[in-house]
């Protein structure tokens, strides 16, 4: 029999009750984690805990808005009760809401920040915690974006807080390395999910253009990201830290037309 590459690791994926981080979630049960599936409401999580369970892996969902220090704080509480100390955080929890900069309200700006960027802080801080007390090292993954890298209009607060994910990315891995923890961030190009779904029928965004424009003529998968975040997590990256994965189709290496 081969062993699973992340036996009995304990994860904590937030944003696990649908796209990237649903697949993310599997994934990582597929290759012998125990998950803890973080959305804002436990209830959201249970389908794909019922998947991992029915495929014979261990997932217990949480409910936790990743933005509030208290939550998350509980919630870390519990996942080590219940699963034992993070070895894995996947930061993958997000908003997009495109608005003009001259319609950008404060409550806009503010949403981004706190659940894609002060998510981070928020979850590393306690994972790290777990992960120093416990004296194993660890590994954290912060989802960001390639429009992190890459600037597109009516995004400001999007875009921004995609590229705090990434700085924070090298921020935290200088600091925390003593710890034998490594932090690395996976920027997605776009990859069909309902939050890309949501944007298409809005008319906020122009698949057939993005396809075309994407090198390899298509939108990424879920198991795209989730196949990148197995390897960072996974033995064969341990020499990784601080660095951004762009997993996108070849769409910001691409400078023609
Ligand atoms: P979805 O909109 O499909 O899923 C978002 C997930 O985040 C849901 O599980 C949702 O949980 C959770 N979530 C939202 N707000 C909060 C919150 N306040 N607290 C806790 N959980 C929350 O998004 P995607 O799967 O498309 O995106 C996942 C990540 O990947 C995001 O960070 C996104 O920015 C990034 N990304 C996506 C790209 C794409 O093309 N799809 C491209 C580049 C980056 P609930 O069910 O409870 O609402």
């Amino acid at each position: 029999m081969t062993t699973k590459i992340l036996n009995g690791k304990i994860a904590f994926v937030t944003g696990a009750s649908r796209g990237i981080g649903k697949g993310i979630a599997i994934a990582l049960a597929n290759a012998g984690a125990h998950v803890a599936c973080i959305a804002t409401r436990a209830g959201n999580a249970n389908d794909v805990v019922t998947t991992i369970q029915a495929k014979g892996g261990k997932a217990m969902a949480f409910g936790c808005k990743v933005e509030e220090g208290g939550a998350v704080a509980a919630t870390f509480a519990a996942v080590k009760e219940h699963l034992g100390p993070v070895d894995i955080l996947v930061n993958n929890a997000g908003i997009s809401k495109p608005q003009p900069l001259l319609e950008m309200t404060e409550e806009n700006w503010n949403s981004h920040m706190d659940i894609n960027a002060k998510s981070v802080f928020l979850c590393s801080q306690a994972a790290i915690r777990q992960m120093k007390d416990a004296g194993n090292g660890g590994c954290v993954i912060n989802i960001g974006s390639i429009v992190g890298q890459n600037a597109i209009p009516q995004t400001l607060s999007y875009c921004t807080s995609k590229a705090a994910v990434e700085h924070m990315t090298r921020v935290l891995a200088v600091e925390c390395a003593k710890y034998n923890v490594r932090v690395n961030c996976i920027a997605p190009g776009y990859i069909r999910t309902e939050m890309i779904e949501q944007l298409a029928a809005d008319g906020k965004l122009a698949a057939d253009a993005i396809e075309k424009r994407t090198p390899q003529r298509r939108m990424g998968s879920v198991e795209d990201i989730a196949a990148a975040v197995i390897f960072v997590a996974g033995p064969g990256a341990g020499f990784m830290t601080g660095e951004t994965l762009n997993i996108d189709g070849g769409w910001t290496a691409y400078g023609y037309l």
